[in-house]
């Protein structure tokens, strides 16, 4: 099993971003525990220090501590690692190897010489605990390599298996004897202990299949994303241009200013002409979304009247109202509402909420639009009586291509791309764009937007 798992990253392209991977998490645990481990190590050797030979413990006091610096330096040395090569990785590990090798030595040698001083027949409590402990401490956080974990333990388990075995060697006890219980139990131990790193050694490599197997999702989907991108911006720039004179030239003959076309065209003509309309909204719109997606939409601020951009939206909005037999009432004649914003951006924005409001109403419905203070900012609402937006939607509203439902695509015409622009648009202002609305009675949109102070006439001089 553990062969299996090993040769899974080891083999193939995953190699080096196994080894980095597992070089850095255990470099990572190892940084984090080094603390702990050299609080357990004073600990431990103080004891022997103080029941045994002060000498021997200071020695091994600072055989540890040595082993301790080098680990400190090899974690640093893999964390710092910016440029990755099958070179470094082999670096890295003889590094890991060498510490591995003093400081599995050191705690065995310490854990010998304190079971020699105890002498034999004395069970040797104290020793044999801090290896199995030092054992399944490795288990739980060394698990990174096999060959590092495999190292490190062969050491371990040598020492403890040489000290109860060094004890029968000098006694020479009978099998009926407590000793040979003693090494018996030991058997045991280090049993579970093998079990123990190989389950933490297979949980922890199944977990970095998982996670490489998420990278790659994630790196395909930023493909696929990008692929789409560029596919939708390529393809909008491409039909742009024959749109746009598609449209032209329609509209040039629907005017009549080629001459009146013959009635039976009229009709036709003006399906195509409105349906060419609704391309190039659709293209605009795409490459608008790709832009601001991409941050890329350029804003040209200044600080104007709120209200006289919405008279001049109004002004163009009206003719559109009447065909749809919608009446228009506003306030917005009051001046004075000063705010920071792109008249182009803006004039879209509010453009966007007009004809929602007028698209989502009956027949001789109402749409009020309204300017006001509100909490420090200008607030723009658009209120109708219309269809409404049910509770159970209101998330869907703002996203991309959505329409509350798609039956409504079919009814209303639209791309689901209006409010999802408009939000983008208003929060690159500073501002907020949201809703109240009651299914079957209507709705209101509003934008707010900071306020700004009125310019002084020097303000205007100086523009
Ligand atoms: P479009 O109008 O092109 O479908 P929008 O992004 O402007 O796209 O609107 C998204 C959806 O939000 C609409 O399809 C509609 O379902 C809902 N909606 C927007 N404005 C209103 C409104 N005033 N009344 C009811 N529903 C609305």
């Amino acid at each position: 099993m553990i062969r299996q798992l090993r040769s899974e990253f080891d083999d193939g392209k995953g190699a080096l971003w196994a080894a980095r991977r597992r070089l850095r998490d255990y470099a990572k645990i190892g940084r984090v525990l080094l603390l702990q481990r050299i609080v357990i190590y004073s600990a431990a050797i103080f004891l022997a220090g103080a029941y045994y030979d002060w000498r021997v413990a200071l020695v091994f006091y600072a055989l540890t501590l040595a082993g301790e610096i080098y680990d400190g330096a090899t974690f640093r040395k893999i964390l710092v690692t910016q440029q990755w090569n099958d070179t470094t990785v082999r670096v890295l590990k003889r590094d890991i190897y060498v510490g591995t090798v003093i400081s599995a030595s050191v705690i065995s040698l310490f854990c010998i010489s304190v079971a020699v001083q105890q002498g034999p027949e004395t069970g040797h409590f104290m020793p044999l605990f801090m290896l199995f402990s030092a054992a399944v401490f490795a288990a739980i956080n060394n698990h990174h390599f096999l060959p590092v974990l495999a190292l490190r333990l062969s050491i371990y388990v040598a020492t403890i298996l040489y000290i109860p075995i060094r004890d029968l060697w000098i006694v020479r006890p009978p099998l009926s004897s407590e000793l040979w219980l003693h090494f018996f139990t030991v058997l045991f131990v280090l049993g579970f202990i093998v079990e123990c790193s190989r389950s933490f050694l297979v949980g922890y490599t199944a977990m970095l299949r998982n996670r490489r197997a998420l990278e790659e999702e994630h790196e395909r989907t930023k493909a696929a994303y990008n692929a789409k991108t560029q596919f939708l911006s390529t393809v909008s720039h491409e039909l742009r241009t024959p749109l746009t004179s598609i449209k032209g030239s329609l509209e040039i003959v629907s005017s009549g200013v080629l001459g009146a076309p013959p009635e039976k065209m009229a009709k036709p003509l003006d399906i195509a002409t409105r349906n060419a309309r609704r391309l190039a909204d659709l293209v605009n719109d795409l490459l608008l979304l790709q832009k601001a997606e991409a941050g890329k939409i350029d804003y040209f601020f200044e600080t104007a009247d709120v209200g006289a951009l919405v008279q001049e939206v109004l002004e163009r909005f009206r003719p559109y109202a009447d065909n749809k037999n919608i009446s228009v009432f506003t306030n917005t004649e009051t001046a004075d509402h000063w705010a920071r914003f792109d008249k182009v951006r803006l004039d879209q924005v509010i453009t966007n909420l007009l004809s929602n409001a007028a698209k989502f109403s009956d027949d001789g419905g109402e749409v009020r639009v309204k300017i006001s203070r509100h909490d420090g900012s200008i607030r723009i609402s658009v209120e109708d009586d219309g269809i409404g937006i049910a509770d159970n939607t209101r998330h869907k509203i703002f996203e991309e291509f959505s329409q509350v439902d798609s039956s409504n695509a079919r009814k209303f015409e639209g791309t689901g791309l209006g409010l999802n622009i408009s939000k983008r648009i208003v929060e690159a202002h500073g501002g907020k764009i949201d809703f109240l609305s009651k299914l079957g009675v209507g709705s209101t949109f509003f934008v707010d937007l900071p306020e700004e102070d009125a310019p002084t006439q020097d303000d205007r001089v100086a523009a």
